[in-house]
């Protein structure tokens, strides 16, 4: 019936799915073991009335027109910056790290030449930048890496930053002018009417068909279509034959208050206290008029649904094993975040999977029938 499987209704499945149904004219059969599509970007209305991100805050940035115009066949979008606050001795102050962060901190009223020096003054030189916590002190110091990255990093990641590849803590820029944005991506913007939305539009075609609640390991292999997208984890398609492959978890806690706004900036991070790594109110994200307000909190954990691979030598070894036998797997390609054990943002994923299928269509022969 179906020509395809497609395993995950995130980002890398919907991609996969809408790009072989309309440019290949084959039929794909969607399943997900959730009760909705979307993946980690699902957002839905509460019983307030208020979208939010189930689990935890999305916010779609990137530097690829291309990405940002395959996308925008299927949503409209507004514009959104995000803006971050750290929780530090007792301040709210911007993350990432610019001047204004500085001269709060330390009550000085630097210019940017100043803060350049007073950074330069405090970094610690290392030979070979390996770790999370190598490119941190290089950069700023080991006082400011310890006010607003050590205890961060080991709340979220259950590891001590030099545990950790450079690449986590390298997302987090450090800034000597005022710009207080998180991201600088040319293209920041949300999907005007959610994700889910957006969702539904690229996988509203009468080639696919979508099931959710299904789990697409427990199908046997010879009840499935012959061609197969996975998208989830890559150790668990192998029955973890070569042992668990890590993932970091989080427990989302969401809180409706009777107030229209609570926070002044989309997310506070707390590196210093708390449970909770970070608290964000959506409806700065959403840009959604409404007498309440949700917040987010996110308590990380060992436990639960796998949303983070953790970037690490021994973890990346671990991968490549799986990696030989993905590639040895015959009619089946791995793509996303889980499925390729990336610490990929929302838009690398787009791009991911839209060159795994130039590169699948370029190998296989189309079906001959009619494209959708
Ligand atoms: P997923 O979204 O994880 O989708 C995989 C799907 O496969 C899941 O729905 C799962 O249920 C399904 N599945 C797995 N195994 C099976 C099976 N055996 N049978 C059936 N279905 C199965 N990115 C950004 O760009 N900006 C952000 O602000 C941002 N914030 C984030 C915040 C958090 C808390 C998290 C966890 C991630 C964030 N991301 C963000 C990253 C973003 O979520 C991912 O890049 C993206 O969702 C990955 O898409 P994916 O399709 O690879 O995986
Ligand atoms: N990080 C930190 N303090 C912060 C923000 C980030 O230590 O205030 C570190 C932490 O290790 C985190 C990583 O930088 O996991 C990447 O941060 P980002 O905000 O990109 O994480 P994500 O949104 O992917 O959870």
């Amino acid at each position: 019936m179906h020509d395809w499987i497609v395993v995950g209704a995130g980002f890398a499945g919907a991609v996969m799915a809408e790009r072989i149904a309309s440019v290949r004219g084959e039929k794909v059969l969607v399943v997900d073991k959730r009760d909705h599509i979307g993946g980690n970007a699902h957002d839905r209305r509460n019983a307030d009335g208020l979208l939010f991100h189930v689990y935890g805050p999305h916010i779609f940035h990137t530097n690829s027109s291309a990405i940002a115009d395959y996308l925008s066949r299927f949503t409209e979008w507004r514009p959104y910056e995000h803006r971050v606050l750290a929780s530090v001795d007792g301040q709210l102050v911007p993350i990432p790290i610019n001047r204004t962060t500085i001269n709060a901190l330390y009550g000085l009223d630097l210019d940017e030449a100043g803060v350049e020096a007073f950074l330069a003054a405090r970094a610690e030189p290392v030979e070979n930048i390996r770790t999370s916590e190598d490119v941190v002190v290089s950069r700023i110091g080991r006082e400011l890496y310890e006010k607003f990255f050590r205890g961060y990093t080991r709340k979220q990641w259950g590891l001590d930053p030099s545990e950790l590849d450079r690449s986590v803590a390298g997302r987090v820029p450090t800034r000597t002018n005022d710009d207080d944005r998180y991201f600088t991506d040319s293209f920041q913007n949300m999907p005007r009417d959610g994700y889910t939305a957006m969702f539904e539009r690229m996988l509203d075609n009468p080639l696919i068909t979508v099931k959710l609640g299904v789990d697409a390991l427990a199908i046997p292999a010879a009840e499935r279509p012959l061609r197969m997208v996975y998208t989830g984890p890559i150790d668990a398609y192998f029955g973890h034959a070569h042992g668990k492959l890590p993932y970091r978890s989080l427990q989302f806690r969401h809180v409706t208050l009777d107030q229209p706004w609570t926070q002044t900036v989309g997310t506070i991070n707390f590196p210093q206290d708390q449970d909770h790594t970070r608290v964000t109110e959506v409806k700065h994200l959403t840009g959604q008029s409404h007498p309440c307000t949700t917040l987010t909190y996110e308590y990380p954990s060992a436990e639960g649904d796998p949303y983070y691979p953790i970037p690490r030598p021994e973890n990346e070894a671990l991968f490549k094993k799986y990696e030989a036998l993905a590639r040895a797997e015959e009619n089946t390609w791995f793509v996303g975040r889980l499925a390729t054990y990336r610490y990929y943002n929302m838009d690398q994923v787009v791009g991911q999977a839209l060159a795994t299928f130039q590169k699948l269509d370029a190998a296989l022969p189309r079906s001959d029938r009619e494209a959708a």
